[in-house]
């Protein structure tokens, strides 16, 4: 194994702020002994996204989960809810944990976001809502599904768990669709550690989202509200409003990478590499690659252990599909989805996060190439 990396890398590593910057923003905790309950630095990270964002609606979350939870119930929501099998189990899991029924649609091959052609078949009567996910923060097809969506009465609440900072026709992604759930988990492209975010469209909706996220606790004296706790607290805040103050940087610098893998893997026969959609301002969280196993002779899960052995560990992400977790296998079938099935089967997320050497990723592209057979090229 000539090619072995000494030192690991991994499919992802979280960005860090300058220590003493942190240090610096969290000493005045120290004093107020404000550490959460929506105090000083909470209102500070949702009016400084909020700007970032170009949106004043934005609740703060303990995790995108529980963002995705929160939307939902604040919807009050009851039947069957149409979203892809294409993303993180905790999508379903919000939809299921909401009482309501996920009724799987297929993906589009090219962008993998739900195909709006194959999404009004599945509208029935018990029909509340549509949840398409912004998969590798490629932008749904927006004005097709909400267009279906309208003409059906039904609500849009987009996962855009990978799309922080997309924005489409110029528009920020999270301001389509009724409401938007984004994840600041420390993987992702801006991260709080763990947290999220709703970003919802009316004031009644957000008074309903600080009750609920507070455990339904209207006032003093009055809990109206079945809610939860999913409240963020001043420490995380204060993490992401060190961690805005880079995620232009570091979103610059993940693009680097993400042209460097496209200059070092174009032209190989058998791998389906990404692209920026048309109209959109990509945040380059992601660099996911089909292997076409008839092709190379190779199969995804091959790549993938031959990568590890060297040294370099990609990510079947998102596989297996949601619909054949353990918890949903016995009531969906894959089958019926297999677009999704086949991009799931063919996937690796390649290593990207902003401190990742560009000559990494010329060394990554090289053990690919040589896995496949394909090296020397370049
Ligand atoms: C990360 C992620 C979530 C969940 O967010 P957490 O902050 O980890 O709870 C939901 N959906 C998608 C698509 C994600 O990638």
């Amino acid at each position: 194994m000539k090619n072995r990396l000494e030192k690991p890398i991994y499919v992802t590593r979280p960005s860090m702020p300058d220590y003493e910057e942190y240090m610096e923003q969290i000493k005045p905790l120290w004093d107020s002994h404000a550490l959460t309950n929506m105090a000083e630095y909470h209102g500070r990270l949702e009016r400084e996204l909020g700007r970032y964002l170009q949106t004043e609606k934005l609740s703060l979350m303990t995790n995108g989960h529980m963002a995705l939870e929160m939307a939902l119930q604040s919807l009050g929501l009851s039947g069957e809810v149409i979203t892809t099998p294409f993303t993180f189990i905790s999508t379903t899991h919000a939809i299921v944990r909401n009482n309501l029924t996920p009724v799987f649609c297929d993906i589009d091959g090219r962008d993998f976001t739900m195909d709006a052609a194959k999404l009004e078949a599945l509208i029935s009567k018990r029909t509340c809502a549509i949840v398409p996910v912004h998969v590798y923060g490629r932008i749904c097809n927006v004005e097709k599904i909400e267009e279906i969506a309208k003409r059906h009465g039904l609500k849009v609440i987009y996962d855009a768990a990978h799309a922080f900072g997309v924005t489409y026709k110029g528009k920020p992604a999270v301001s389509y669709g009724d409401m938007s759930t984004l994840s600041f988990h420390a993987t992702k492209v801006f991260h709080t550690v763990e947290g999220g975010a709703v970003v919802y469209r009316d004031d009644e909706t957000g008074s309903e989202l600080y009750s609920l996220k507070n455990f339904g606790i209207r006032s003093e004296e009055c809990t109206d509200g079945v809610g939860a706790n999913a409240k963020m607290d001043e420490l995380r805040a204060a993490m992401g409003l060190c961690n805005l103050r880079n995620v232009e940087a570091d979103i610059a610098r993940r693009k680097i990478l993400f042209e460097t893998y496209l200059e070092r893997l174009e032209g190989t026969a058998g791998l389906t590499l990404p692209f920026v959609q048309k109209d959109v301002k990509s945040n380059y969280a992601y660099f996911p690659v089909l292997f076409d196993e008839e092709v190379l002779g190779i199969g995804r899960d091959d790549v993938y252990e031959e990568l590890k052995k060297r040294n370099i560990y990609a990510r079947k992400y998102f596989y297996p599909l949601a619909s054949d977790a353990e918890c949903y296998r016995n009531v969906y079938s894959s089958s019926a989805t297999p677009v999704a099935k086949r991009v799931a089967e063919s996937v690796l997320t390649l290593p990207m996060y902003a401190d990742l050497e560009r000559q990494e990723v010329v060394l990554i592209c090289e053990n690919i190439r040589e896995i496949i057979g394909q090296g020397g090229k370049k």
